[in-house]
């Protein structure tokens, strides 16, 4: 065999024995009494090493890389991100021994962007979010390098029938609770990756649960789904970090989404801050957001009479959002009241 198939094989086998020390995330129950009949869950994704749900993402784009023969132990990593993303290729580049280069809106979180350095990659920022798609691309034809394009491939890197995704594993967590099959798991979009692999998972199981997708203002996913509009096209970022997009992704699949619901961003902020009152610590703003679209149905659900329960993911932790989400002065300059 090549000396650049062994590096291959080396490489998976590090990711491979990475997971083997890995535990599952934890699905917790919320104590909400005022919902009675309607039971609620956290899918707790902050405890990843990275902090984040893109820990998996990261995880499978690299294992999906290496075994479409795109990267190998010259290869520079290159990826388009809001910064969450960036931090777990940034720990799995540093596993394999890889140069890493993130490119990024140039107000992502200093926190964002110290952890990436952290891991050892490297931080290329630019002046707007529409912006980093066409960097990265011309970053990996000036290095030689390999754009991961996770907007792209985060859909199809997660094998969606099972094998321990993140639908397989909440599924299973549920097994033992009141109403073991949720009538609905809400989630937000960035990649639309967790989407797909729960809505095909859905499917493929034959399971009763809806997924409803909750999207928050300067974003197209919303309109997108309405209108079937390929072209859309949001001239502001998103104001809540690592959902949102201002064009519809590849990665983005409308007709796995039973529903939709827009949040306002106060309200997700809102609904942060009140989070950490029910669960006793911080979790960042798409979290919130999150939370609005749950409320939300467990409210309908009430009102119907309906009993069961609801799904959501707990994406990231507070930690990273101390100097913006948590401070009253920067939501009050940046996270403006729109209705
Ligand atoms: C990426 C991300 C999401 C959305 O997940 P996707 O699978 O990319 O759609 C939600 N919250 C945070 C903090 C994220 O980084």
């Amino acid at each position: 065999m090549n000396k650049q198939r062994q590096w291959v094989n080396k490489a998976i086998a590090l990711i491979q024995a990475d997971y083997q020390r890995s535990a599952d995330t934890h699905l917790i129950k919320l104590a909400l009494p005022e919902f009675s009949g309607v039971d609620i869950y956290l899918k707790d994704e902050s405890t990843h090493p990275t902090g984040s749900l893109k820990h998996r993402l990261a995880r499978s784009l690299f294992l999906y890389a290496l075994c479409n023969g795109k990267i190998n132990q010259d290869t520079t990593v290159i990826e388009a991100s809001s910064g969450s993303t960036a931090i777990s290729e940034a720990y799995f580049a540093r596993l394999l021994g890889l140069r890493f280069i993130a490119v990024m809106a140039k107000n992502t979180s200093h926190e964002k962007v110290y952890l990436i350095n952290n891991y050892g990659g490297e931080c290329h920022l630019v002046e707007s979010t529409e912006m980093i798609y066409a960097e990265s691309e011309k970053l990996a034809k000036e290095l030689s390098g390999y754009y991961m394009d996770q907007f792209t491939y985060a859909e199809r890197a997660t094998d969606w029938r099972g094998n321990n995704n993140i639908a397989d594993s909440i599924f299973k967590q549920m097994l033992l609770e009141t109403h073991p099959v949720p009538k609905y798991v809400v989630v937000s979009a960035g990649t639309g990756g967790t989407s797909a692999t729960i809505g095909r998972y859905i499917r493929y199981h034959q399971l009763n649960s809806e997924l409803v997708v909750v999207d928050p203002e300067n974003s197209v996913f919303f309109d997108y789904f309405q209108t079937g509009e390929q072209q859309l096209i949001c001239q502001q970022g998103s104001k809540i970090e690592g959902i949102g997009r201002p064009r519809v992704e590849p990665s983005f699949i409308a007709s796995l989404i039973d529903r939709m619901i827009k949040v306002v961003d106060t309200e997700s902020v809102q609904t942060m801050l009140w989070l950490e009152t029910v669960l006793g610590r911080k979790v960042g703003p798409s979290t919130g957001t999150n939370m609005v679209g749950v409320l939300k149905l467990a409210k309908e659900m009430q009102q119907k009479g309906e009993r069961g329960s609801i799904v959501t993911l707990l994406c990231d932790g507070g930690d990273r959002y101390l100097d913006s989400y948590y401070n009253p002065e920067w939501v009050k300059m940046n996270i403006t009241e729109t209705q």
